[in-house]
């Protein structure tokens, strides 16, 4: 077996790693690498839209789906699926359940391009037989719900992909299965995820110090000073919410991921220990509500909170339907029946809430649209909370620019940054290479690869590959 590493090598993400036997290949996750089409493209004026826009600027190349006999998916995150529509037809596509519907609810949305291929969804410990590939899936724990790791053999080939993972989280439990199966195979290699690896000035760091000098010389105005509290774990994201929130007669908004379903329990049993009402925008919800439809526990049900209705151009008037709004206006109309229609926050009611500030706690996927999209007769008084991980490039600092003067704009001064990582702790690495004990270990999903051999043990520093893109690592 060999393999190439097509995405995630020195960058955070796009995930593509091709496996191949003397006969055939599959592809373990098919990201989309945002940070190189960057390089190419400008959205939305300039977006690839077509596999030959991919093709010709070399994101993908044809090359790589001969003889594919199909793609694992590890997780719902785009950074690991995105590519999957730029796929040949009946290429065969797996991933978990819960993976499959929080896709498919962002698909609803207009957040990804639509999935052609049929989807085969999996279950931890099964075996998928792919031609001269085995393959078992074994769930983890990650900020998604429907997160795996994945065991391969091939020939005399043993292998094991991470996907995303860490061992601070809810259902670290999981993460130990993937452990304990990888180990007791005992594999030839081991592809893992080092997002966290990383130089002690960090670039979410450097870039809130860019952000914070420009804005000063552009305006002449201070950001919003942020306040961050390193957090170890999920019931701590509660308790440090139920703590700066605490006596406050503001509204509370709190930014998050759509699809982490820890943070959005964390955030509802926060809102309940504050005695909030909890209020959702239509993406939470709509995604919330996928995920509890692929069994996920303890999530906020209709009923359980009121729903922030994104504001339309031309709201009021009737619109022509599309096919991303028909799942969103099945949801409302249930919304509507289960909850009435008072549960839904749209139009002029959007100001109401304002009235009773200290009575709400809102939940958000994009605070900057809940910012823009306040009345400007309200009388508004917040406290912001950001509560998710940001990837550093120049858009997201844009965007994160954006934020901060919408902020500003209805006097906020400070804000707090409560969050705990998906991914691996760099201090966890060297526990969970040594429990696996692979004959390889090649980093991937990181933009400091180098900086890895300094976190697991001295003895294992030899056995570290550091890939390149594209380039051929051979095992056995
Ligand atoms: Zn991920």
């Amino acid at each position: 077996m060999e393999l190439r590493v097509l995405g995630g090598v020195r960058e955070i993400g796009g995930n593509r790693i091709l496996l191949r036997s003397s006969n055939e290949s599959i592809f373990l996750d098919y990201g989309k690498n945002f940070l190189r089409e960057e390089e190419f493209f400008q959205r939305p004026f300039m977006s690839p839209s077509f596999s030959e826009d991919y093709l010709k600027t070399g994101l993908i190349s044809s090359l790589e789906h001969e003889n594919l006999r199909g793609v694992l998916i590890s997780h719902a995150h785009q950074d690991h699926w995105g590519y999957l529509n730029l796929l040949p037809q009946g290429i065969e596509v797996y991933m978990g359940e819960a993976a499959g519907k929080i896709i498919g609810a962002n698909v609803e949305l207009g957040y990804a391009e639509e999935v052609l291929h049929t989807i085969r969804t999996f279950r931890t410990g099964d075996t998928i037989s792919l031609g001269d590939f085995s393959i078992v899936p074994i769930h983890v724990d990650h900020s998604v719900p429907g997160s795996y790791g994945f065991l391969i053999e091939c020939g005399n080939i043993k292998l094991a992909y991470t996907g995303d993972l860490r061992m601070h989280g809810p259902r670290r439990d999981m993460t130990l299965d993937f452990i304990d199966e990888a180990a007791s195979m005992g594999v030839d290699a081991l592809i893992m995820e080092a997002t966290k690896v990383a130089p002690e000035n960090d670039p979410e760091t450097s870039i809130i110090r860019l952000l914070e000098t420009r804005l000063f010389y552009r305006w002449g105005v201070e950001p919003p000073k942020r306040i961050k509290f390193e957090l170890s774990n999920e019931e701590e994201v509660t308790e440090r919410i139920k703590s700066v929130c605490e006596g406050s007669d503001s509204i509370i908004l709190i930014e998050t991921s759509s699809s982490d379903a820890d943070r959005i329990r964390s955030v509802f049993e926060a809102a309940k220990k504050l005695s909030r009402v909890l209020v959702m925008d239509e993406r939470m919800a709509f995604i919330n509500e996928a995920m509890k439809g692929a069994g996920i526990d303890g999530l906020p049900g209709i009923g359980d909170y009121l729903l922030w209705r994104r504001k339309r151009r031309g709201e009021g008037e009737e619109r022509t339907s599309s096919r991303e709004r028909r799942g969103m206006r099945i949801f409302i109309e249930r919304f509507e029946d289960l909850s009435g229609e008072e549960a839904i926050i749209q139009g002029e009611r959007r100001a109401e809430i304002f009235k009773e500030p200290h009575n709400f706690l809102v939940l958000t996927s994009n605070a900057t649209r809940f910012l823009y999209e306040i009345p400007m007769d309200a009388k508004v008084r917040l406290d912001f909370i950001l509560s998710r991980s940001e990837s550093f490039s120049e858009e997201s600092a844009l965007s994160l620019d954006r934020l901060m003067n919408w902020l500003l704009l209805y006097g906020v001064r400070r804000y707090y940054r409560i969050h705990v990582s998906g991914h691996m702790m760099p201090e966890q690495m060297g526990e969970f290479v040594e429990s696996i004990n692979p004959g390889r270990i090649i980093p991937i999903h990181t933009e400091h690869p180098d900086l890895f051999d300094a976190f697991v043990p001295r003895r294992m520093r030899d056995l570290i590959i550091l890939p390149e893109y594209g380039k051929l690592i051979k095992l056995g």
